[in-house]
């Protein structure tokens, strides 16, 4: 016989699981790959899964998965074009922020005194690194599409050429879905004279340094590659990879976390990550992802989102919507519908805009019933408009 207090439980639990399936149906405004079977991976469920400790040391505690975690750095390290594997050092973190952190964190430990600069458009979690480990940030501005724009950054760079500079560059930005120019960017510092031992470039790639690697006719400047002499690059686990959980991958040069590396008995470890105990659960939740989709998943995922996205834009703008869609980008961004529509399709909001993403369980019939409300809407207010 189950108390009363069991079934108080077991009936808020049931009502949680039929309103997340309600709402999963119709979510468009973030960046969530929802289109993913957990069950090869929920059998783990039962265990207490801890990567304790440095991912290429392990811990005491057998339980735990830090050579799939390593299998899943070295499979992104390739994807991120990593020259020599073993100069490199990855880790899988609680999120694209903790990523993005960690990476600055590494990055004040390597340069003397460092300022951040970052775009008006980089994620929050960028000046809120920068709070937390009192870098002075300055942000730059960024042109119309959402990337940074070069004459700003070049403009700060040079009012802060003796200083050593942390440069956080963002492969689709979170409002826009833009791409700042890698290369080019670097190329700024190099014009400046900020040479290497005197910067640190990380890319916050959270949802489309999973994107860009596989799509064909790429821009060279905008590829997520450390071939262009960046020092870190980060991005989610449940973007475009696809967790039921938050969680991240992190890859940096291995020079700046030796910096750092103190080693702990106790863990039998190095301390070398942001978090003691790690989720073992999410290593395993991406692990199964990286090897069952493959590169070619990943190719005709990126391909199959970008083609709906474009779909998605020109049905918006054959009836007169003001659209911006980035190239190579799944976010399309368009003025903010009713609170009822922005609800309705969980729309992620920014003043007078708002986006929808494009991601793999975003498929043409969801698309489809969005533009049909929000056209109907469109369509009603330009008539307001033209008869007040
Ligand atoms: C989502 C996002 C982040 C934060 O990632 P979380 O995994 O949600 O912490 C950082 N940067 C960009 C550009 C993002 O879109």
């Amino acid at each position: 016989m189950l108390s009363n207090k069991q079934k108080d439980v077991d009936a808020t639990l049931n009502k949680l699981d039929k309103k997340f399936s309600d709402r999963r149906e119709k979510h468009l405004g973030y960046p969530y790959n929802l289109d993913f079977d957990p069950t090869p991976i929920s059998q783990f469920h039962k265990f207490l899964i801890n990567n304790l400790g440095d991912p290429y040391v392990g811990s005491h505690y057998a339980t735990e998965v830090c050579d799939l975690e390593r299998e899943v750095v070295d499979w992104t390290m390739r994807v991120w074009e990593c020259a020599d594997p073993e100069e490199y050092w990855g880790t899988v973190g609680a999120s694209g922020t903790e990523g993005n952190l960690w990476a600055i964190y590494l990055a004040r430990e390597t340069l003397n005194n460092p300022i951040l600069i970052h775009s008006s458009e980089a994620h929050y979690s960028l000046p809120k690194a920068a709070k937390i480990l009192r870098i002075e940030a300055l942000r730059c501005g960024a042109d119309h599409s959402g990337s940074i724009s070069p004459d700003a950054l070049s403009e700060v760079v040079h009012a802060n050429r003796h200083r050593a500079i942390i440069l956080a560059l963002t492969c689709g930005t979170t409002m826009k879905g833009a791409h700042d120019d890698i290369a080019s960017c670097i190329r700024i510092l190099d014009q400046v004279g900020i040479d290497p031992n005197r910067r640190f470039v990380h890319v916050d790639g959270a949802l489309n340094a999973m994107v860009l690697p596989f799509v064909d006719g790429l821009q060279s400047g905008i590829r997520p590659s450390f071939r262009h002499g960046v020092d870190s690059m980060s991005t989610s686990g449940h973007k475009m990879i696809g967790t039921p959980m938050p969680c991240g991958i992190l890859v940096v040069r291995r020079d700046h976390v030796r910096r750092v590396s103190s080693a702990v008995s106790y863990l039998r470890s190095d301390d070398t990550t942001l978090m003691g105990s790690r989720n073992g659960h999410a290593v395993l939740a991406i692990w199964n992802r990286l090897m069952r989709l493959g590169i070619a998943g990943f190719r005709n995922n990126a391909r199959a989102c970008i083609e709906r996205a474009e779909g998605f834009a020109a049905a918006l703008r054959s009836v007169g919507v003001p659209v911006l869609l980035n190239p190579w980008s799944l976010t399309v961004v368009f003025p903010k519908p009713s609170e009822r529509l922005v609800n309705e399709y969980q729309l992620a909001c920014n003043g007078d805009s708002a986006h929808a993403i494009v991601m793999p369980n975003v498929k043409a019939d969801l698309i489809e019933r969005f533009v049909d409300d929000y056209t109907a809407e469109w369509r009603c207010n330009s008539q307001k408009r033209v008869f007040s």
